[in-house]
């Protein structure tokens, strides 16, 4: 039991002198009373909890931020595909002949789709100035 001339320790429980303000047997400090501590130990406890929260907050807002950060450079790069610059043609002489030959052979049909295409929109243009006249 504790008298007005005693003090408890928080630590071990042994009884001190209210001279004492180190615990004879185990040297904590005889300052702070049990119940003292055991708000101070709750207070801390809260305080942890919501230093995790916030850590946790945190975590999900660096989070976040990383992943704007990388669709940010995902959207640049793609950017930067939209747009290819040719900076020069480097093609040995015979396969740029080939690719000249190609050209020129796919050009027949490409002629061929042009002049039905020009074909079309005369008629249609011929058959519009009938109608007008
Ligand atoms: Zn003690």
């Amino acid at each position: 039991m504790t008298s007005p001339e005693t003090k408890t320790c928080p630590n071990c429980g042994h009884i001190n002198s209210t001279k004492n303000t180190i615990c004879t047997r185990c040297e904590s400090s005889l300052e702070k009373s049990a119940t003292m501590l055991k708000k101070e130990a709750s207070a801390e406890k809260k305080e942890r909890k919501q230093k995790d929260r916030y850590n946790r907050y945190q975590a999900q807002e660096q989070q976040r931020e990383q992943y704007q950060d990388k669709q940010k450079t995902n959207r640049r790069e793609l950017a930067q595909e939209g747009e290819v610059t040719i900076k020069g043609v480097d093609i040995p002489f015979m396969d740029l002949v080939i690719l000249l030959v190609k050209l020129s052979i796919a050009s027949i049909p490409a002629a061929i789709i042009v002049a039905v295409i020009g074909f079309v929109v005369m008629g249609a243009l011929g058959r519009f100035a009938s109608l007008l006249s």
